[in-house]
């Protein structure tokens, strides 16, 4: 997005993606894919326009979505905050927008990460929501054991910095949470244990927001393929598969934090296929 922020409506839905900036991962194939068979992988990639033999860094998108409905303005991750140089932008795209970060009602954290709870000291005065499953599992000793011993300490030491001055604040919600009318918080677990998704439907018009439960477009045609740092990798796929399935059977606008844009997911003979909403 060169603007920096993309406006598109659901129903009576007023939604505009929000861009935090870009990060660029080191080491993609083992980051994103690590059970992918070699072979198919590669030819995955090729279908993306990316060598399986040169792919140094993956440039990921930062995406956060705002939902006015009207009466509200739900905001659904931070970004990163004061995390990375390239990131941390999302009150400025916000206000290219016309939006005004104080006018923002509520903040939906999706799960612990960095890259999505970063943001939060930026909205002080908005209700912050998330899940209490994912507050009690970063706030307890974490298990993390897929991850190599210097990336786990990183992100545990990060996520509990992070979460630490938001204690006072923080609305924790347990299961399927509405939010508003129309507008529900539902678990999706398996990126990590408490990980939500939001779906939001109006005047016959459907949304989803997966957070993290889909991360690279190959994950849409792959559900099996868990990125290395879900805590949980089968729930992962089932999630994976319970979101893109309503999304395909409601005709959904479907966004996920590190997707580039919003799309729409159809059925195909590989399981799903994704359609950008804009190239
Ligand atoms: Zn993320």
């Amino acid at each position: 997005m060169e603007t920096g922020f993309f406006q598109f409506t659901v129903g009576n839905l007023q939604c505009t993606l929000i861009t935090d900036g870009k990060h660029a991962y080191a080491d993609p194939k083992a980051l994103l894919f690590p059970d992918a068979p070699e072979a198919e992988l590669a030819s995955e990639l090729a279908m993306h326009g990316i060598s399986a033999d040169n792919w140094p860094c993956w440039v990921s998108d930062y995406t956060c979505l705002l939902i006015d409905t009207g009466k509200r303005k739900i905001l659904l991750d931070t970004g990163a905050g004061e995390m990375l140089p390239e990131a941390g932008k999302v009150v400025e795209n916000m206000r290219a927008a016309g939006i005004s970060p104080e006018s923002v009602d509520c903040v939906l954290i999706s799960h612990a990460h960095p890259d999505h709870v970063g943001g939060a000291g930026y909205f002080p005065d908005a209700r912050i929501v998330m899940s209490h499953r994912e507050w009690q599992f970063w706030t307890g000793s974490p298990t993390l054991p897929r991850l190599p011993d210097d990336f786990r300490n990183l992100l545990t030491g990060m996520v509990s910095s992070l979460l630490a001055p938001l204690r006072e604040r923080v609305e924790l919600v347990d299961g399927d949470t509405e939010i508003a009318p129309g507008i529900r918080l539902v678990e999706a677990p398996g990126h990590t244990p408490g990980h939500m998704a939001l779906l939001a439907a109006s005047r016959g018009e459907h949304l989803i927001y997966a957070g993290d439960a889909v991360i690279h477009k190959i994950h849409i045609r792959n559900l099996q393929w868990s990125p290395l740092v879900d805590v949980l990798p089968d729930e992962s796929t089932r999630t994976r598969n319970r979101l893109l399935s309503e999304a395909a059977d409601n005709r959904a606008v479907f966004v996920g934090f590190h997707l580039p844009h919003a799309g729409k997911i159809s059925r195909d003979d590989a399981g799903f296929a994704w359609h950008q909403l804009v190239v």
